[in-house]
C-alpha cells in the first residue's frame, strides 16, 4: 500500500501484562494461610523443574515470589488482541493450579475446602498488589518525558479500566488509589512509583527501553484490558513520533500540579466528569478525567489522521475502532449515562452488581458486599464474572476456545514462539532447561545457550535449530 516497512515499523510495540494474584481459602478444617496455599498451587511446578520460576508452553512465565502473590507476566505480544489471550491464559493457568491444590488440600483439611484465587489488587488484610503493563518503547525518548507525558493519561484513563472498590469514603472508580497514595504524590519530582525505572530493556539497549507501568487495576473485563493496552499505545506513538521529530508533543501542558491528588479525585469521582485539576502551568482544567481524556483522545485522532501508517502498527486491532469506542465511552460519561458501560467497564458492572444486591436485601451488609467484590475477582471458584458474561451482561471478545489456545500457543510473531518451542520440546524430551526474557539455557543433556535480543525476531535461525535438534 505504498508505506515503507521502516514506516509502519517505527510504530510497531510489544505488549506485556503482569499480574499479581492474591489467594485465600476458606471452609478449611484447619488453619491454612495465603503463603502456604500458594506454595500449595505451585508444589507440581517445583517438582517439575525445582523452582517457583517457570516459564511455560506459551512462552508466558510463571512464579512464586517470597509472599502469597502467585504471578503471571504474558510472553510478548505485538497485539492488544494476542496480549489479551495470554492474558487470559493466565487466569486458566491460576485456575488449575488452584483446582489442584483444592483437591490435596480437601484430603488434609476437609472436603469443604476452597481455594479462591483473586485478580484483584487489594487483600482483605490491606495489602496492595499490582498489575504490571509493559511497553517497548523507543531509546530516543527520554523516561522522564514518556512518564511526565503519559502520567495524567494513566491517571485519568482510570475511569474506564479502573476496577473499583468500596473504600472508607463510598464506591471508588480504582483498587489501588489509597495504596498509590504516597507513590504518585511523588512523582511530581520524579514520577518513579508510576512507572518503574529500573533500566531493563529485555531487548537492543541502544535502541529500546521496556516502559514499565505500575499504575493500574487488574481488569475482568476484556474490554478494558485491550483498551487500555491499545490507547496506551497510540497515546506512545504521539510521544515518540515527537521524539523523532525532536518536538514536544503538546502534552507536557496536561502535567497535573500534584499527581497524587489527581489520582484521588478521579478515583473518587464516579461521574467523571465532576473533578477539577490544578494543573502544573498554572491553569485549571475542570470537567473531571472526561476532560483529560477528551484532550488526549483529540491528539490521538488528528495523529493517525497525519499518520495514517499507525494503523498497520498493531496487526490484529482496529485502530480506527479502538478511536471509535474510547470517543463513545467519553461521551457517554459526558451524557450522564455511565451505567450502560456496565457491560464493558468493571467499577460500574460491579457497582451495579453491589446496587442490585442492596435492593434486593433491603440494606448493604458489609460481609455481604465483600463477599460478592471477592467472587467477582475469584478466577478460581468465582461464579458471578462467568456468569455475567453467559448472560451477556459483560461483553467478551474472545472466547474460552481463544483461552485455551493461548494457554498452549505462543504468539506466532514475536521471539516467544521460539520459547514456547523451547519449552515444550525440553519438557517432552525431560531435558534440564531454564529460560528468561532474553535466552534459553539447555543444562543438560548438554549445555548450550542462546541469546534472543530482538523481541521482534520469530525466525528459527539455525543455532536454534541445532539447540533443538541436541535434545535428541
Ligand atoms: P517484576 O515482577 O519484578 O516487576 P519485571 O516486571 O521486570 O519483574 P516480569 O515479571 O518478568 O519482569 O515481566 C516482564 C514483562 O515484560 C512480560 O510481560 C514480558 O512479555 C514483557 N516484555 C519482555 N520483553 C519486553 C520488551 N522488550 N519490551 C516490552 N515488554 C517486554
Ligand atoms: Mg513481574
Ligand atoms: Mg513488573
Amino acid at each position: 500500500d505504498g508505506r515503507t516497512r521502516s514506516e509502519v515499523d517505527a510504530f510497531t510495540r510489544i505488549f506485556g501484562i503482569e499480574t499479581e494474584y492474591g489467594v485465600s481459602v476458606t471452609g478449611a478444617d484447619a488453619p491454612c494461610n495465603s503463603g502456604q496455599t500458594a506454595m500449595m498451587m505451585f508444589q507440581p511446578i517445583v517438582a517439575r523443574s525445582r523452582s517457583t520460576n517457570t516459564y511455560i508452553e506459551n512462552g508466558s512465565r510463571l512464579y512464586l515470589d517470597v509472599g502469597s502473590h502467585p504471578e503471571y507476566a504474558t510472553a510478548e505480544a505485538r497485539d492488544p488482541m494476542d496480549a489479551l489471550a495470554l492474558d487470559m491464559a493466565g487466569e486458566l493457568v491460576m485456575h488449575d493450579l488452584a483446582m489442584d491444590a483444592q483437591r490435596r488440600l480437601r484430603a488434609s483439611h476437609g472436603k469443604r475446602t476452597m481455594v479462591h484465587v483473586f485478580k484483584n489488587n487489594a487483600d482483605s488484610a490491606g495489602h496492595s498488589f499490582g498489575c504490571h503493563e509493559n511497553y517497548l518503547v523507543r531509546r530516543f525518548v527520554p523516561l522522564t518525558v514518556i512518564e511526565h507525558e503519559l502520567l495524567p493519561f494513566l491517571i485519568t484513563r482510570q475511569i474506564f479500566t479502573g476496577a473499583g472498590r468500596v473504600g472508607e469514603r463510598g464506591f471508588q472508580v480504582t483498587q489501588r488509589a489509597d495504596f498509590l497514595d504516597e507513590a504518585v504524590s511523588s512523582a511530581t519530582t520524579r514520577s518513579r512509583p508510576m512507572v518503574n525505572t529500573r533500566d531493563e530493556p529485555h531487548a537492543d539497549p541502544d535502541a529500546f527501553r521496556r516502559l514499565h507501568v505500575i499504575i493500574g487495576d487488574s481488569n475482568r473485563s476484556q474490554w478494558a484490558t485491550m483498551m487500555k493496552l491499545a490507547t496506551t499505545h497510540l497515546v506512545l506513538c504521539v510521544i515518540e513520533q515527537a521524539g523523532r521529530e525532536g518536538r514536544e508533543s503538546g502534552f507536557a501542558r496536561l502535567a497535573f500540579v500534584d499527581p497524587g491528588a489527581a489520582n484521588h479525585a478521579v478515583s473518587r469521582d464516579v461521574s467523571g466528569v465532576g473533578a477539577t485539576f490544578d494543573m502544573a502551568d498554572g491553569g485549571v482544567i475542570s470537567g473531571g478525567a472526561v476532560a483529560m481524556q477528551e484532550r488526549y483522545l483529540v491528539a490521538v485522532e488528528r495523529f493517525v489522521e497525519d499518520h495514517p501508517e499507525v494503523v498497520a502498527s498493531l496487526p490484529r486491532t482496529d485502530v480506527h475502532d479502538v478511536i471509535r469506542q474510547w470517543r463513545t465511552v467519553l461521551e457517554t460519561f459526558g451524557s450522564g449515562d455511565a451505567d450502560v458501560l456496565a457491560d464493558r467497564v468493571d467499577w460500574i458492572c460491579k457497582r451495579r452488581l453491589f446496587d442490585a444486591l442492596q435492593a434486593r436485601t433491603g440494606r448493604l451488609s458489609t460481609s455481604r458486599l465483600e463477599q460478592l467484590d471477592m467472587d467477582y475477582h475469584d478466577v478460581a471458584n468465582g461464579t458471578v464474572y462467568a456468569s455475567l458474561c453467559r448472560r451477556g451482561g459483560m461483553r467478551t471478545m474472545l472466547g474460552p476456545d481463544a483461552a485455551d489456545h493461548a494457554l498452549r500457543t505462543p504468539p506466532s510473531d514475536t521471539r516467544a514462539v521460539l520459547r514456547g518451542r523451547f519449552v515444550r520440546e525440553a519438557k517432552a524430551r525431560g531435558a534440564r532447561y531454564s529460560c528468561d526474557w532474553t535466552r534459553l539455557t539447555l543444562m543438560a543433556p548438554q549445555h548450550s545457550e542462546m541469546v534472543l535480543l530482538d523481541p521482534f525476531d520469530f525466525e528459527e535461525s539455525e543455532r536454534f535449530r541445532r539447540m533443538l535438534g541436541s535434545l535428541d
